[in-house]
């Protein structure tokens, strides 16, 4: 299987994720008879202004269109000082959700421009921030994309300037530019308005490029910092592309790297970098080695009592609520296997019941001693029970029980399957649905955007599971309530 590591700073930044959160605000309080257009698309994702448009957001298409019935939205980029002063007259209700670091840029341009300085703004002439950004210089300005058009504009500057660059421009060639114009023109007020998080993102992707056989960016074409993570990256010599959505992988590329990277640039959904994701994983697929079937198939392997893995819980110091955890798990599961068995009786060569039992009591084994003492539970609980059990079926089903690394086969795994979807129907001692308890774990352990999606990716298989667990029980798992929300013990 392809390794795929998604770089921690992909996906939204906090300019985008405000200005979403204010579009969605005023979806939500919009009365009856307004209209909300955007002034420009809102961000630079096809994705987004795709879901934006099926809500009825539309950007806004003439000066002449808002009226006091319409909210208009201001990109994140933000506009023009005149376009803004248009709008504000047609009596339209302004929404602003220029990123902060824009409009900190536009403010530092204003006050400067006030002191009778000339702005020279490092970057793309056709960006929208760079539009709106000099519409804040009333002494005159100049754009200049990189270090060979500063040498030509070079001898045409005449003194007050002062010098800013566009948000999303890379810091080592704002470094060189800043040299070169102070070398140039001596004195030179200089404004550090590039963002941190496109920083991080160029940085993050950057080493990320260098410890894999190929980069892929995950962004729309149009968006200023998705291309210039593609940029930054290529040019460490790692092959690399920039792709909007999974259709776009260039599969012939790829199928024979077996480290890949994954970045995104500040405007990409997470649903569109987990695609990407999944399917850079699945590339392969196909064609991997099946996991051995240890399952429960060896009725020659002990199985221990239930008492005896309670006795285990003691010796390893597992603490109350791991253990209530785990007897809500243990009733999960063995509910699903008495279905299971009912149903489907030709599937089962012997019974599962008292290993499922075991390996379900068994696989939070370690996870108090991992709290205090660090390492993966489910890799240190799995080499406690092979050595306590002798049982490569259970430990197997431990070690795998957070989340499975190969195809989905219930009939072909039952046991480890069985208890990895029966933990992701129990929070804490409280058996709930698979929506809930992803929410729970994004919400405890999903501060990154890494971890989010690596939440999803596992729910997503999770879900697998539970449709083939369906076929097996002749059951509805999805809103099946075990009996009791509370644990049966
Ligand atoms: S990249 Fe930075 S400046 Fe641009 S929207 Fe995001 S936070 Fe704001």
């Amino acid at each position: 299987m392809k390794t795929v590591h998604i770089a921690k700073t992909a996906g939204f930044c906090m300019g985008v994720a405000l200005a979403l959160k204010k579009l969605d605000q005023a979806i939500a309080s919009k009365k009856d008879g307004q209209t909300i257009v955007t002034q420009g698309p809102i961000i630079h994702n096809p994705q987004i202004l795709k879901y934006y448009r099926e809500k009825g957001v539309f950007e806004c298409r003439s000066l002449d269109e808002p009226g006091p019935q319409t909210i208009v939205v201001i990109r994140a980029h933000g506009i023009p000082l005149d376009v803004q002063q248009t709008i504000e007259k047609t009596g339209a209700t302004l929404m602003d959700a220029t990123c902060p670091k824009v409009k900190k840029a536009q403010t530092l341009i204003e006050k400067h421009a006030k002191e009778g300085r000339h702005l020279l703004l490092f970057g793309e002439k056709d960006h929208p921030e760079v539009k709106g950004l000099v519409s804040y210089a009333r002494e005159g300005f100049t754009v200049f994309e990189n270090m060979e058009e500063l040498e030509t504009i070079l001898p045409t500057l005449a003194q007050p300037c002062f010098l800013v660059a566009q948000t999303t421009q890379d810091r080592a060639e704002f470094q060189a530019v800043k040299t070169r114009l102070l070398e140039a023109l001596g004195e030179l007020p200089v404004m550090d308005t590039i963002c941190t998080a496109t920083k991080q993102r160029q940085e993050e992707a950057i080493a990320l490029a260098k410890e894999v056989d190929y980069l892929v960016v995950v962004g729309g074409k149009n968006s200023g910092n998705t291309r210039r993570l593609a940029q930054v990256a290529s040019a460490t010599g790692t092959p690399c592309c920039h792709v909007e959505c999974k259709e776009e992988l260039p599969l012939d590329d790829l199928i024979d790297c077996t480290t890949i990277g994954l970045t995104a640039g500040a405007s990409t959904p997470e649903d569109v970098i987990n695609e990407v994701y999944l399917h850079l994983r699945e590339l392969d697929g196909p064609s991997l080695p099946d996991i051995p079937p240890l399952g429960i198939m060896n009725p020659s392997w002990k199985v221990p009592s239930a008492d005896q893995c309670m006795k285990w819980w003691d010796t390893y110091a597992m603490i109350e609520n791991i253990r209530l955890h785990s007897l809500a798990v243990t009733h999960v599961a063995l509910s699903i296997t008495r279905m299971a068995l009912a149903h489907s009786p030709q599937v089962f060569a012997f019974d599962p019941t008292r290993s499922v039992e075991a390996a379900a009591l068994l696989h939070d084994l370690a996870k108090a001693y991992c709290i205090y003492y660090g390492g993966n539970h489910a890799q240190v609980g799995a080499s406690w029970v092979m050595a306590l059990t002798g049982n490569p079926a259970i430990a197997q089903a431990v070690l795998h029980h957070i989340s499975w690394p190969g195809k989905v086969d219930v009939k072909r795994h039952f046991l480890p399957l069985v208890v990895a979807y029966s933990d992701k129907r129990v929070r804490h001692d409280t058996i709930v649905s698979l929506d809930d308890r992803l929410e729970d774990l994004i919400h405890r352990y999903g501060e990154t955007s890494a971890r989010r999606t690596k939440i999803r990716t596992i729910f997503q298989q999770v879900t697998t599971i539970e449709h083939q667990l369906e076929q097996l029980t002749g059951v509805s798992l999805h809103a099946y309530s075990f009996d009791s929300r509370r644990l049966v013990s």
